[in-house]
């Protein structure tokens, strides 16, 4: 049984509009004639604040009572979670604070504060900033929003699978990228209870690939972290995981992983061929195709979820770096 399923992604998607914005789809020619299929790319990395976390962070935000509004949110992510969860309270005149540890770079402390968040520094490490989250909402009543396992996160998520059957009906592969699996779960909820014959298919990257260990041992497990082009793929599931390990187990048809050198590809192709910037963790889908490991039966359509990579690290890739290591 889909935890999510289409009427809980219909509603989030009226909940949402007005609030995100609705990404295009395009044809992609470079990739189409490579794979023999027409293969379309949903620009989600065009999304405000740069990654389609937005669509799940205010769907959450709206889904509160006004008296949980009123008290405010919280979170302990400085990637694009935080930066979503951040853009949608303040939005919607909610107090967010995010918490993360010392060992932030200022430069990320004030992006989240430039969306209208407090930025509050605690202790040395995630877990810290997460005790400091803990206690917030045990202590003021915020609620705390995480980043994937929970269903207003996972239905938000899910309006891009919607957008993309609207746009491009006759689809029959979607390629996602996959880390905590709130993103795949809402897409492959969505776009099955569409079209259950579309495969939906996550990819991730062969270094700490959480989802793809958890699925081989049935049950979620812990990865050592390690650095990745695709940082924002990185993290675990969670050993509580409620909503998206099962959702993943039951609705995904295949994961694929890449290995460094292929993702570095797949962020090449999208600057030079299709003219746009992405981020690691967005370019796996592209790099999935180029790499042959996915083997598209009818048209395509592959997610190109965010934006937001350091610009040198883009440059030293896009000179050729293969690695977070071989800077050029
Ligand atoms: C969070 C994120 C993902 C993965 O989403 P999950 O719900 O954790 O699987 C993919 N791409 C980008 C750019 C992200 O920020």
């Amino acid at each position: 049984m889909p935890i999510v399923a289409l009427p809980e992604i219909q509603e989030a998607a009226s909940r949402i509009a007005g609030n995100v914005r609705r990404t295009p789809v395009e044809l992609s020619h470079s990739l189409s004639d490579r794979a023999g299929v027409p293969v379309y790319l949903k620009l989600e990395h065009r999304q405000i604040t740069g990654a389609f976390k937005l669509r799940g962070a205010t769907n959450a935000v709206l889904s509160l009572s006004a008296a949980d509004r009123a008290r405010g949110v919280a979170c302990a992510s400085t990637g694009n979670h935080g930066r979503a969860l951040a853009h949608a309270a303040s939005n919607l005149g909610i107090r967010c604070i995010v918490c993360m540890s010392k060992l932030v770079p200022e430069n990320k402390r004030d992006a989240i504060a430039a969306l209208g968040a407090e930025a509050r520094i605690v202790g040395k490490s995630q877990d810290e900033a997460q005790r400091e989250v803990d206690r917030l909402v045990a202590e003021e009543g915020f609620t705390d929003i995480p980043p994937f396992d929970h269903r207003a996160i996972v239905a938000g998520q899910g309006t891009i699978g919607l957008e993309m059957l609207d746009d491009v009906p006759e689809a029959e592969t979607i390629l996602v990228p996959l880390s905590g699996g709130g993103l795949i779960a809402g897409i492959a909820a969505a776009v099955k209870g569409r079209k259950p014959d579309a495969r939906v298919i996550g990819i991730s990257m062969e270094r700490g690939a959480a989802m793809q260990a958890s699925l081989s041992a049935g049950r979620p497990v812990e990865v050592e972290e390690l650095p990745t082009l695709a940082d924002s793929l990185g993290g675990g599931i969670g050993l509580a995981n409620s909503w998206t390990f099962e959702a993943v187990r039951d609705l995904v048809d295949e994961v694929v992983l890449l290995s460094e050198a292929e993702i570095a590809a797949g962020i090449r192709h999208a600057y030079f061929e299709e003219r746009e910037i992405v981020e690691g963790g967005a370019a796996v889908g592209i790099a999935a195709l180029l790499a042959g490991k996915v083997r598209p039966q009818g048209p395509v359509v592959t997610l190109l979820s965010g934006r937001n990579i350091a610009m040198d690290l883009h440059r030293s890739v896009v000179n050729g770096a293969d690695s977070l290591e071989a800077p050029r």
